[in-house]
């Protein structure tokens, strides 16, 4: 898998699996695979996260000791399914609060009204991928159950009983005031404060009810979590396919780059809970990921950022995007 297949299999997005290969069934609590069976696919050193789908154009068949990846009978890849750990290879991510306030239409979780879960249950979360040995990385990302506030502290809190496990941790929340000063005292490493979009009208209009948590907020949050994070440990996410031009999405990776924080373009996914909501988004096609990619690459590389530095969540993981 090369960068140019990669970019088509994260097109579709889905993919048809030979029952056998099926990982234990398992579903996502948070991002895009939320509530979805996903199966992470590594070839030529790269990762692609896929939704199981029997309807995909996408087969993946297994081919002595490893599987294929086949499109109208074509090979496309050769390679291995990789094994989960908690949520995707490599890392324990955990989501905190399983439900939010706010009601953003990309996202699934305000709909699940999921639960809280505990700290003795995220330790036991840990302890367990200790015990297995495959506790390299820890990333907590979360809803907000009551306010922006209670979720950095509830999230900080935790994070402080996990510092002892000395390993890197990752905290993907919404910001709030003084947010990244307490996540960096309880321990966090790398921070993810997502816009979602760079586009002020798409903002207004997805981003329902954050009442005061406007796009301003978070960038003025990103800025500060560069202050006290550093540069190469603050990342964003911008979601393409909602409207967006790609002068937008290029003015906004270079603004964000300008403040040290590094775009992670995720292509959307469109949750069968949000079809409605989403009906005019559109999954981007393998060109336009490969060009925004390109033109990350270009920004990144001028003002000396490199997404090879991060640890934790998104940018280590690389499943869901077409990472430079
Ligand atoms: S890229 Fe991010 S959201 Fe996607 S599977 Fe990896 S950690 Fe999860």
């Amino acid at each position: 898998m090369d960068e140019t297949i990669k970019a088509e299999l994260l097109s579709v997005g889905t993919i048809a699996i030979e029952e056998s290969l099926l990982p234990p069934p398992r579903t996502s609590t948070a991002g895009p695979g939320m509530g979805l069976q996903n199966v992470f696919f590594s070839s030529g050193g790269l990762r692609v996260r896929l939704e199981v789908n029997r309807d995909s154009p996408l087969k993946m068949t297994r081919k002595d000791d490893h599987v294929v990846i086949s499109r109208d009978n074509t090979e496309l890849a050769e390679g291995i399914i990789e094994e989960v750990v908690a949520h995707c290879p490599g890392q324990v991510y955990i989501t905190v609060s399983e439900r939010c306030i706010y009601n953003c239409q990309f996202c699934s979780v305000p709909l699940s009204k999921g639960k809280i879960k505990t700290k003795e249950e995220i330790l036991a979360i840990v302890e367990r991928a200790r015990e297995k040995g495959t506790l390299k990385v820890i990333a907590l990302t979360s809803g907000i159950a009551t306010s922006p506030d209670d979720e950095i502290d509830r999230v900080a809190d935790i994070v402080k009983s996990l510092v002892p496990y000395g390993v890197p941790i990752g905290v993907a929340v919404h910001p709030a005031k003084d947010s990244s000063r307490k996540l960096k005292e309880a321990g966090v490493t790398e921070v993810k404060y997502s816009v979602e979009t760079m586009d002020p009208e798409i903002f207004d209009r997805i981003c329902r009810g954050r009442k005061g948590h406007t796009l301003e907020f978070i960038l003025e949050s990103l800025r500060e979590a560069v202050e006290v994070f550093g540069r190469n440990r603050v990342s964003t996410n911008i979601i393409i396919g909602l409207g967006e031009t790609d002068e937008c999405v290029r003015q906004g990776v270079e603004y964000l780059a300008q403040m040290g924080v590094i775009a992670v373009l995720r292509p959307i996914s469109i949750s069968p809970l949000r079809k409605e909501a989403l009906e005019h988004a559109v999954r981007p096609s393998p060109e336009r990921l490969l060009k925004l990619t390109t033109m990350t690459r270009e920004i990144l590389e001028k003002y000396g950022l490199s997404t090879r530095e991060s640890q934790t969540m998104c940018l280590a993981c690389t499943g869901c995007d077409l990472t430079p």
